[in-house]
């Protein structure tokens, strides 16, 4: 017998992969150049070169078991050693390589994390707007997704509503920042205020709250943005990092899980990261990739194209009347949608060949997602077509 949950979800596919691949058959009609493709958060800036450097070097230098044979289960002590020393230099921690754990991307990462700390029916708190795929992340594990409200006037968190939430049952709170869908990078101040709480709300319920720190775009922060390093300001900090957005190799699927030194048991749950692998099929990320980025831990993608794609949305959105909060970073920018169905709304766009992804399925209607890791000269081009659907619609 078929697995019915798996064939429940084949009726809830993802909006932004049936999107994608619409712009992409529209492209083979139009040719894809016309087609101004806003749906997936796919980096097209080049990898670095450096990147592609140690990778031949490493063909060359290191034997053939080291390069592709089974890594250690952890993932491989130097490069898990200069992960714990880049974290320390750049942000003034104190992780060896023993709070460091290799994964498959911040998809891994957030996979072991979840299991880390959760038994069936425990409750996973979120903040909308949210990553859609956390519903999946979270829920195949037998825990249960919460979404918290969007805080519409900033999109940093609706303290409100996260207090009246939060219960003895919660065991983790999963954050992203800076965020996708919305490009907000939560401030100091947000970061410090939510580690009180959880702080009080352990406390009060007698276990440890962990925070679980989705971080795929640390590293995509626009000039002038505080973008504090969350594991900072809480003890019980769990952060999914991974390489696919800053370094544009979310193909290689490389990330790793970091529990901050401070936290009760960290280094026991990184060797319990190797046990939960075992379970769900993960193993060590491929051992050529995981050198290659230990060679490039400073080192990222030509992430000026962000800010500038961002800021000629930006302007043209907010000139046509669209309410925006500016992105603080990511390649994603979160309008209002002119009217209230942001589904209508996209189809309508899509007339013109300019293809957003509604913002249903990321806890906040209305709005919709665009994408805009893109080349700059195809941005320009898009604003024109943005400018007719709006002109002939509202
Ligand atoms: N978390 C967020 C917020 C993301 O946007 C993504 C990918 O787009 C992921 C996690 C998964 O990242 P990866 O592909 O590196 O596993």
């Amino acid at each position: 017998m078929l697995a019915q949950k798996y064939v429940d979800m084949l009726e809830r596919k993802s909006v932004i992969r049936e999107l994608s691949e619409y712009a992409v058959a529209r492209g083979k009609e139009i040719g894809y150049e016309n087609v101004f493709d806003y749906t997936l958060g796919n980096p097209s800036v080049p990898v670095p070169e450096s990147y592609n450097n140690s990778i031949i070097r490493l063909i060359g230098e290191k034997s053939a078991m080291d390069l592709h044979g089974y890594s250690q289960s952890l993932g491989i002590r130097e490069v898990r050693d200069a992960v714990a020393r880049s974290l320390n230099k750049r942000f003034g921690m104190d992780y060896s390589l023993d709070h460091i754990f290799m994964t498959s991307g911040a998809a891994g990462a957030i996979a072991h994390a979840v299991r880390l700390v959760t038994v069936p029916g425990d409750e996973v708190l979120t903040f909308a707007p949210y990553f859609p795929e956390y519903g999946p992340y979270v829920n195949q594990t037998g825990a249960v997704l919460k979404i918290v409200p969007p805080n519409t006037e900033d999109f940093q968190i609706n303290f409100e509503a996260f207090e009246s939430m939060i219960n003895e049952k919660t065991m983790a709170v999963l954050i992203n920042t800076p965020n996708n869908p919305s490009g907000i990078v939560y401030s100091t101040a947000t970061v410090k205020r939510l580690a009180d709480i959880l702080r009080e709300k352990s406390n009060e319920f007698g276990h440890i709250i962990y925070l679980i720190s989705d971080e795929p775009y640390r590293e995509i922060v626009f000039t002038g943005v505080d973008a504090p390093f969350v594991a900072k300001y809480y003890d019980a900090t769990i952060t999914c990092y991974s390489f696919s957005k800053s370094l544009s190799v979310p193909g290689d699927r490389i990330g790793y899980l970091a529990v901050n030194p401070a936290c009760p048991d960290a280094a026991k749950m990184i060797v319990m990261c190797g046990q939960i692998s075992r379970g769900i099929g993960h193993n060590c990320p491929s051992a050529i990739i995981q050198w290659a980025v230990s060679e490039n831990l400073y080192v990222t993608s030509d992430i000026s194209v962000y800010e500038t794609n961002m800021n000629i949305l930006y302007d043209a959105l907010t000139s046509l009347g669209f309410k925006v909060v500016k992105p603080g970073g990511t390649f994603y920018i979160f309008p209002k949608a002119l009217e209230d169905d942001a589904v209508a709304f996209c189809n309508k766009a899509k007339e013109y060949d300019f293809i957003g992804v509604p913002a249903d399925s990321f806890g906040a209607p209305g709005y919709f997602r665009l994408a805009y890791c893109i080349e700059t000269e195809k941005v320009k081009r898009s604003v024109e077509a943005l400018e007719r659907f709006v002109k002939e619609n509202y």
